[in-house]
């Protein structure tokens, strides 16, 4: 088993699409271990976006995810990651397979209504971030 951390991003909650999204992991077997709602800090976002903090996006991205709720989710199953990964598609909207959470619902890069961790390591950085 694997857990997977999730973050359904403000744009989901305005565009009342949070079940439609719990449900699609739900439905492709994870378990939800543990959610809540929560406004992030400036500070939470740039440990949690760190990777991407010289990209020309990142005042943007810090930006548009502090300004709500978005709602945090830890997931487990078998392939927890790769799965989650597979079930929100591309993060550009443009390219994201039909069928996916942003194939069918995103129109914007940044806003693309969800996060999903990308390694077991992530994992344990973003748990802390969200969870700890
Ligand atoms: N992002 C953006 N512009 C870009 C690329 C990414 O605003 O050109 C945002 C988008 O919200 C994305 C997040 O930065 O989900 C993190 O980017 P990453 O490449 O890690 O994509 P993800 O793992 O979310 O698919």
């Amino acid at each position: 088993m694997e857990k997977s951390l999730v973050l359904i991003k403000p744009d989901g909650i305005k565009r009342k699409l949070v079940g439609e999204i719990i449900k699609r992991y739900e439905y492709r077997g994870l378990m939800i271990e543990n959610i809540k709602m929560i406004k992030p800090t400036t500070n939470m976002l740039k440990q949690h976006y760190i990777e991407h903090i010289d990209k020309p996006f990142f005042a943007e991205l810090v930006d548009y995810m502090s300004s709500d709720f978005v709602v945090a989710i830890v997931l487990s199953g078998e392939h927890a990651i790769e799965l989650v990964r597979k079930i929100n598609g591309s993060t550009n909207y443009m390219q994201a397979e039909l069928g996916s959470i942003r194939g069918d619902f995103a129109n914007s890069i940044t806003r693309n209504l969800v996060h999903g961790c990308d390694s077991p390591e992530s994992f344990k950085r973003e748990y802390d971030i969200w969870f700890g």
